[in-house]
């Protein structure tokens, strides 16, 4: 059978210092692994590629050398891009998208980044921190780290952030003017999502659980429409201890799929025949 290589990282960050309001999301990479690898579902995306055989898991980026966090977390995306990989990063509050990205660019320069979240991000400092998890994507447009910028799921813009878009030009898509369709996109793209983009109906377990946004499906249905390729992503801002049920980190990891099913796509990351995968399923799991 041919054997996809397996080109894409997961890479955990156990990192919520910079949450604003409530610790927990330095749990959230155990919380995903754990529903990725729940035997109540597979390890398949609905597009009928099997993650498992696609993605290597590089564990946890360690916080406790004494380096600066934001470093860690750049150099360890830096150590994996090297390598060759494409990194999906399992976060940790959203701070953590800055260094990612510092990274990424590194790489790929002229970024476009798509973002998924209830909040802009775009604070020039929030609670006197410029490192706040409210500030990543006005510390990434400052540094010219991307081209252009395109958020989707907004319901919580302030005056502030209304004028630090129009300062960055960020092509804010606020969920009230969401009708179901991203806008053209070029490559090279990298995606943030924060968990908190879904309506709390579906994914209660996020530090501001913000009513009025999208379902899990209708932010699949976005990412399964994407048509380029993804050099990397993150998904962010699972906070464990807001949800006991666990569907929150279910629906982290249905994401987490489809993402990686997307990054697939990409070109030199060619998968093995869909036909050929059904047939001879490799993976235990065949729920
Ligand atoms: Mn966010
Ligand atoms: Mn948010």
């Amino acid at each position: 059978m041919l054997r996809p290589r397996s080109k894409i990282a997961l890479i955990g960050i156990p990192f919520d210092a910079n949450s604003s309001y409530l610790r927990g999301p330095a749990e959230a990479p155990a919380s995903i692994r754990k529903a990725l690898d729940c035997d109540s579902t597979n390890t398949w995306t609905e597009s009928g590629k099997d993650i498992a055989e696609m993605i290597e898991d590089l564990g946890d980026l360690r916080f406790d050398s004494g380096m600066e966090p934001t470093q860690t977390i750049t150099e360890g995306i830096t150590g994996a891009l090297q390598r060759g990989y494409a990194p999906l990063a399992l976060g940790g509050d959203h701070s953590v998208t800055y260094a990612i990205v510092r990274a990424v660019a590194s790489v790929h320069s002229g970024l476009t980044i798509l973002h998924f979240d209830a909040h802009p991000d775009l604070y020039d400092e929030f609670q006197g921190s410029r490192d706040s998890h409210a500030c990543p994507f006005a510390r990434i447009m400052e540094s010219g780290l991307a081209k252009r910028l395109v958020q989707v799921g907004i319901r919580t813009a302030n005056d502030h952030q209304r004028s630090q878009a129009k300062r960055f030009a960020v092509e804010m898509i606020e969920m009230q003017h969401w009708k179901n369709q991203l806008p053209a996109l070029e490559p090279p793209l990298y995606l943030s999502f924060d968990l908190d983009v879904l309506d709390p109906a579906f994914a209660p377990g996020v530090s501001h659980p913000e009513p009025g946004g999208m379902s899990t499906r209708e932010a699949l249905g976005a990412i399964q429409s994407l048509r380029i390729p993804l050099v990397g992503a993150d998904v962010v801002e699972l906070n464990p201890r807001r949800d006991p049920s666990g569907i929150t980190a279910m629906c982290a990891a249905k994401i987490v799929k489809e993402i990686a099913a997307k990054m697939m796509d990409s070109p030199g990351r060619q998968t093995a025949p869909a036909k050929g995968n059904r047939a001879a399923p490799s993976h235990r799991k065949s729920i």
